[in-house]
């Protein structure tokens, strides 16, 4: 059966998967939801058998109906490879009483790798099976992760070109570090003189200039997205929650049939709204725990109904959650409106004429099985310091914020349900505000004496995505003013 997608925003378009890849998003502006989700066809007992690829494989097959076995392993082989350092992929290690899915495994020791590792080759299978004869320029604005973790998924793949623009000022040392030294003939990375709000509508302007698209296309050229909203993410985020279970069965640490509740740091709402996809696929999930930093908003949502982000933007240290609009939920939203595109178009109006909106009683009642929680930051960095004392376990901020919230669960309601708590960072990745959490006296020391001890007090081996970096030679230097940005992409693909 060939399973299509529509825009959240209305019931007209419908569009295979490969399509709704290659789009990124609707033109409505509206996401692109499956129009059902699909039931796992394999039984529990059958998956606790299979490697990480071969999870990935019954699980997506389900999704991408439009690509053939083939076309889909090649993907996955191509994805999930030696670029990861353990076979496993994304290993569940037990500490505390909670089993923390460590997703940062990857190639730039985040949780974006599981996806962007896979999505350039989901964008080249599909272009090709559209006949789409352009090569495909990726244009991203980053704030520090997505950006890194995209450059070393399209680095070097055919048919594609990556063009990365960052706030000059506004990353931390080590992402910037990390992206300036970028290999890969097809790679571009550009620092601007302005902050991400700059960077983010200065590439929206782009993707909207019809004149730019016409001149684009005379160059042999066609742009496309590589952020969270794009289906191609978000598929492959569902695998880990399937395999996680796996794990769990295959270890004897759950029986077969018995829930686990998951535990996700968010901020987009695309991991957690993974989580909620492989629930409804029929994979054993009790309660979806959706954890927030300071910047609380959908903990509040789930409180209370109302959606608000009319407030200050607070910056933490786990800054990949520092949002107060979570595109992704718009995907929740559109099912408990029981697939109500015109209910799910209104509400988005009113977010982004109001900056606020309320869902009805009966839409949040289909929210039984969502808790929200948040934890400040001294609960952050006192978690990171508990645990690694209790266990010689070290956590990073984001998921801090996820245990923390975990604990206070627990204490609430004295669930024993067994739990997955989704790791999405590597602590190498913040190691000062990790280390400061562990001892003040960390203070003084530079970033890489930080690494070192790190590696040192939680006997971790320094990833290789640090190791890299150290010694890197810097291979990019662009920087441009704001309104530069079109003319820098026009340089880059020598159309001037
Ligand atoms: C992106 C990110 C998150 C938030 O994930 P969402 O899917 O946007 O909710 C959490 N932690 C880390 C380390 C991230 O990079």
């Amino acid at each position: 059966m060939n399973l299509l997608y529509k825009s959240t925003r209305s019931e007209d378009v419908t569009v295979t998967a490969s399509q709704a890849i290659l789009k990124g998003l609707a033109d409505d502006g509206g996401l692109f939801v499956p129009t059902s989700i699909p039931k796992l066809t394999i039984a529990l007992s059958e998956l606790a058998k299979l490697s990480y690829q071969e999870t990935a494989f019954e699980v997506m097959r389900l999704f991408l109906t439009d690509f053939t076995d083939d076309e889909l392993k090649n993907c996955i082989n191509k994805a999930y490879d030696s670029k990861f350092d353990t076979e496993e992929i994304a290993p569940l290690v037990k500490a505390d009483g909670a089993y923390y899915l460590e997703l940062f495994h990857g190639s730039t020791i985040a949780f974006k790798d599981m996806a962007l590792s896979i999505l350039p080759h989901l964008l080249t299978t599909s272009a090709r099976k559209n006949e789409v004869k352009n090569d495909i320029v990726i244009l991203t604005a980053t704030s520090g992760d997505t950006g890194k973790a995209a450059l070393a998924g399209f680095a070097d793949v055919e048919g594609t070109k990556i063009i990365v623009f960052y706030p000059k000022d506004g990353v931390s040392p080590i992402q910037e570090k990390q992206m300036v030294t970028q290999k890969g003939d097809n790679t571009y990375v550009v620092g601007i003189k302005g902050n991400f709000d700059d960077a983010q509508s200065g590439v929206k302007d782009m993707f909207n200039n019809k004149d730019l698209a016409k001149a684009m296309e005379e160059a042999g050229y066609q742009f496309s997205s590589a952020n969270s909203i794009n289906i191609g993410r978000l598929v492959p985020q569902i695998v880990y929650y399937v395999y996680a279970y796996s794990r769990l069965l295959a270890n004897g640490q759950i029986s077969n049939g018995e829930k686990m509740n998951v535990v996700v740091p968010t901020g987009n709402f695309g991991n957690i709204l993974a989580a909620y996809y492989a629930k409804n696929m029929g994979l054993p999930i009790g309660k979806l725990i959706c954890a927030s930093n300071d910047n609380k908003v959908l903990y509040d949502f789930f409180k209370t109904g109302t959606y608000d982000r009319n407030r200050d933007f607070i910056l933490t240290t786990s800054p990949s959650m520092d949002i107060l609009i979570s595109s992704n939920l718009e995907r929740l939203i559109y099912r408990i409106a029981g697939g109500d595109a015109t209910k799910t178009k209104d509400l988005m109006n009113a977010l982004s004429s109001a900056g606020m909106y309320d869902i009805t009683d009966d839409m949040k009642a289909e929210l039984a099985d969502f808790i929200g929680g948040y934890a400040d930051e001294a609960k952050t960095a006192s978690t990171i310091r508990d645990l690694y004392e209790k266990t010689g376990y070290v956590i990073d901020t984001h998921t801090a914020v996820a245990a923390a919230v975990y604990t206070d669960y627990v204490e609430a309601t004295k669930d024993e349900t067994k739990t997955v708590i989704a790791s999405t960072a590597s602590p190498y990745k913040f190691t000062r505000s990790v280390m400061e959490a562990i001892d003040g006296k960390y203070a003084s020391m530079t970033d890489f004496e930080l690494v070192d001890e790190l590696s040192t007090i939680a006997n971790v081996k320094v990833p290789q995505a640090i190791e890299d970096i150290r010694s890197a030679e810097v291979l990019h230097d662009t920087v441009c003013d704001t309104e530069k940005m079109q003319d820098t992409v026009e340089t880059i693909l020598k159309m001037k």
